[in-house]
C-alpha cells in the first residue's frame, strides 16, 4: 500500500523540498499551502498522513491541528508538526493538541521516513481495526473518549538507576511506574503482566535494547504494547533501526519532563483507542455467532457449521445424527408465568440439555422455543437413546422461575431426530428432523420421534 502524504507549507520550496524525499520513498504526496486547504483535503479524504508546518499565515500549525483532531472525519489521520522551533515547550505544544509527532528542521531525511513509515504502520492498523468493528455495531468511538484520564501502567527497562529515579519521579503521580533492572527479564515480565507501554532505555549495560524491542514486538502476549525508547543524541542509527522494528516513539536525552509526559500520554490514548477497537471486534464477531440469551450458537451459526460437519461426516464416511427441540406449550409458560420467568426457562433449558450432551455436540438456539444438536460420529440408535436422555432431563426437574419465588414450572420437550442420508445435505436433514418433531406433537408432545432413514 502507498501511503499519501500532506505535506503543508507556506513556503513552496519547503515543499519542494520534502516532495522530493518523500517521493524517492515512493510515497505519494499531495500539498496545501494554508491551515483551511489543508482541512479541506483532509476532510475530503484525499490523505493518509498528515506533515503539518507550525508557523503560518493565518492559521498557524497548532490550530490546524487542534481541529483537524477534534473532527471525526479526520481525527484518525496521523499529524506530524514540522517547524523550525526547537523548544521542548513547542514540542509539547504539539503533542497537546493532539500531534502524533514533532520534526524540526532542517529535517532529517532518515528521521522523517522512519517517522512517517512507522506513523503510516499505525494507520493502516487502526483503519483495519475501525472498520472490523464497524461492519457489525457502530461505534461512534473515538479515540479521545477513550480513558484518558486513568492511571497508566508502565514498565520501565533501565538498569542505571540515578536515571529511572529521575523518570519515576516525574511520573509518580500520574501512572504507576515500575522499574525492571535486569534486561533479561523484561521479556517475561511485560509478557505476564497487563503493561500499557513499556519505555526501554537504549543504553542498557551488555544488553542489546533493541534485541529486546524485536522480542516484545514477535511475542504474540507482548505484540500490541507500545515501546518508548529513551536515547542519546549519538544513538541515531538505532532509534531509526528500532523504529524499523516496530518501536513506537523515542526521547532524547536530556528528558524533558513535559516531553516525557506528552508523549507517554500519547501512547496510552493510541493504546487504549486500539484495545477498545480490538474488544469492540470480538464482541462483534461474538454477537454475530452466538444467542444473547442462553450463550449458545445461533442459527447462523449453525448453517456453516452443519455444512461442514456434513462434508467431514461424508468425506470420512461416518453417521451424523441431528435433532430439532421444541419446548411444549411454551406460550402458556410465557402466558401464565410471564416473559421473564420465559426466558429463564429457556436459560436453564439451554444448561440442562447441554450437560447430558457430549462436548462435541453442537447445541444451538435456532430461534424462539425452538433447539438444534448436531451430533458428529453418531448413528441413529445412539442419537435415539441421546435424545431420550435429553427429554427426561427436561421433564425430571420442574424449572425454576427465580431465585426468591419458590413457584417451579413443569416444562417438557418434544424431539425429532434424523440421521443424515448419502446426499449431506443440510436443509434435507433439518426437514427430515423437523417432520419428525411434528409427529412428535402430534402424537401428544413429550417425546422423541426418529424420522425414518
Ligand atoms: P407447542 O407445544 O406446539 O410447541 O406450543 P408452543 O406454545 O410451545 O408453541 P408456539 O410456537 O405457539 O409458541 C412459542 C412461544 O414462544 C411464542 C413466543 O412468544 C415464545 N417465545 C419465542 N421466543 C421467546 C423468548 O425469547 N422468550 C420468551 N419468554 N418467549 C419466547
Ligand atoms: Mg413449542
Ligand atoms: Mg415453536
Amino acid at each position: 500500500m502507498t501511503a499519501r502524504v500532506l505535506i503543508v507549507d507556506d513556503l513552496l520550496p519547503n515543499i519542494k523540498l520534502l516532495e522530493a524525499r518523500l517521493s524517492a520513498e515512493y510515497f505519494d504526496v499531495v500539498s496545501a499551502t494554508n491551515g483551511p486547504e489543508a482541512l479541506a483535503l483532509c476532510r475530503d479524504g484525499r490523505c493518509d498522513i498528515v506533515l503539518l508546518d507550525v508557523m503560518m499565515p493565518g492559521m498557524d500549525g497548532f490550530e490546524v491541528c487542534t481541529r483537524l483532531k477534534s473532527d471525526p472525519a479526520t481525527m484518525h489521520l496521523p499529524v506530524v508538526m514540522v517547524t523550525a522551533l526547537d523548544q521542548p515547550a513547542d514540542r509539547v505544544r504539539g503533542l497537546e493538541c493532539g500531534a502524533d509527532d514533532f520534526l524540526t528542521k532542517p529535517v532529517d531525511e532518515l528521521a522523517l521516513i522512519a517517522r512517517v513509515r512507522s506513523l503510516t504502520r499505525l494507520k493502516i492498523m487502526l483503519d483495519e481495526l475501525r472498520a472490523r468493528a464497524n461492519t457489525s455495531a457502530n461505534l461512534g468511538l473515538s479515540s479521545r473518549e477513550t480513558n484518558d484520564g486513568a492511571r497508566g501502567r508502565i514498565l520501565l527497562v533501565e538498569d542505571r538507576p540515578s536515571s529511572a529515579d529521575r523518570i519515576v519521579a516525574s511520573m509518580r503521580d500520574l501512572h504507576n511506574i515500575e522499574i525492571e533492572n535486569h534486561p533479561q527479564d523484561a521479556l517475561f515480565r511485560a509478557a505476564e503482566n497487563n503493561y500499557e507501554l513499556v519505555i526501554v532505555s537504549l543504553n542498557l549495560t551488555d544488553f542489546d535494547a533493541l534485541r529486546l524491542c524485536s522480542q516484545l514486538r514477535s511475542l504474540e502476549r507482548t505484540r500490541s504494547v507500545p515501546i518508548l525508547l529513551l536515547a542519546d543524541v549519538e544513538d541515531r542509527p538505532r532509534i531509526l533501526r528500532g523504529l524499523d522494528l516496530g518501536v513506537n516513539d523515542y526521547i532524547v536525552r536530556p528528558i524533558d519532563r513535559n516531553e516525557l509526559i506528552a508523549r507517554v500520554r500519547t501512547q496510552l490514548r493510541r493504546k487504549r483507542y486500539a484495545d477498545s477497537l480490538r474488544d469492540n471486534v470480538q464482541a462483534a464477531i461474538e454477537l454475530a455467532v452466538v444467542d444473547a440469551l442462553t450463550g449458545l450458537n445461533n442459527r447462523r451459526f449453525l448453517e456453516t457449521h452443519l455444512a461442514n460437519a456434513l462434508d467431514q461426516a461424508a468425506h470420512k464416511n461416518r453417521p451424523l445424527s441431528l435433532m430439532i427441540l421444541d419446548i411444549d406449550h411454551f406460550k402458556s409458560v410465557n402466558d401464565t408465568y410471564g416473559h421473564d420467568a420465559g426466558d429463564e426457562v429457556l436459560k436453564v433449558f439451554a444448561q440442562r440439555i447441554k450437560r447430558v450432551l457430549r462436548g462435541a455436540d453442537l447445541v444451538c438456539r435456532l430461534g424462539g422455543e425452538e433447539f438444534v444438536v448436531v451430533m458428529p460420529d453418531t448413528p441413529l440408535p445412539v442419537a435415539a437413546r441421546v435424545a431420550e436422555r435429553v427429554r427426561a432431563a427436561v421433564e425430571g426437574d420442574k424449572f425454576p422461575t427465580d431465585a426468591a419465588a419458590s413457584r417451579t414450572i413443569p416444562v417438557t420437550t418434544s424431539i425429532g431426530l434424523a440421521e443424515r442420508g448419502d446426499d449431506a445435505n443440510a436443509d434435507a436433514l433439518l426437514r427430515r428432523a423437523d417432520k419428525a418433531l411434528y409427529a412428535s406433537k402430534a402424537a401428544g408432545r413429550n417425546r422423541v420421534t426418529a424420522a425414518a432413514a
